[in-house]
């Protein structure tokens, strides 16, 4: 019921993840309408929300997934990048537009050994050749995870607090 809401612009609880990638849009000011959006990844928690979330403002958006063909022929063309595919540094230089915003949403634990975990997080964005390319860039970690636990934390004071509908 919830999706459904969300689907129709309802009051609803917005899924976690996509809203905190919208709350960076909105605190960076990063225009939405008649943008180019592309969304790596078609999950039901990130990339089908997100999609229909930028649709609602106004974007023009492509969803791409693992049957996807020409898929960085696809990417190249977003002002607005948002990857969520779960594969280590798969977005790279040559796969996006200058200037484009690119939203890293993805988080693969590759071995570490310097790390006491024997670990770290690595992003679906080669970051280290895609940034000079990009206007803005969200790290891994530290950009839409933080962000994924704020929404959630909103979403959880919202139903214990608001009859959302
Ligand atoms: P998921 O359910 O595994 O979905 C991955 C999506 O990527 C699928 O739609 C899949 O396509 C697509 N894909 C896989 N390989 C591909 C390829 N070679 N080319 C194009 N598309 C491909 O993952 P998820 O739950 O959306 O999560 C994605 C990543 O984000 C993971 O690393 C996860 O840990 C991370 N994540 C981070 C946060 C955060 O707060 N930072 C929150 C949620 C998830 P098909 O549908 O065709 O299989």
């Amino acid at each position: 019921i919830n999706v459904g809401r969300m689907s129709i612009g309802l009051p609803c609880y917005v899924s976690a993840t996509p809203n905190g990638i919208l709350e960076l849009l909105k605190r960076y000011n990063i225009e939405t309408q008649g943008k180019k959006c592309v969304v790596l990844g078609r999950s039901n928690i990130v990339g089908k929300p997100m999609a229909m979330l930028m649709l609602a403002r106004n974007a023009t958006v492509s969803i791409c997934h693992s049957k996807t063909v020409n898929l960085a022929e696809i990417t190249k063309q977003a002002d607005i990048l948002v990857a969520a595919v779960g594969i280590a540094k798969f977005v790279k230089a040559d796969m996006v537009k200058e200037g484009a915003v690119i939203i890293d949403v993805g988080t693969t634990r590759v071995p570490d050994a310097t790390r006491k975990s024997g670990f770290r997080l690595c992003g679906d964005v080669d970051f280290k050749n895609v940034a000079p390319k990009c206007s803005y860039i969200t790290p891994v970690p530290g950009g839409v995870g933080p962000m994924t636990i704020v929404s959630l934390m909103k979403n959880t004071l919202l139903a214990a607090t608001h009859k959302i509908y």
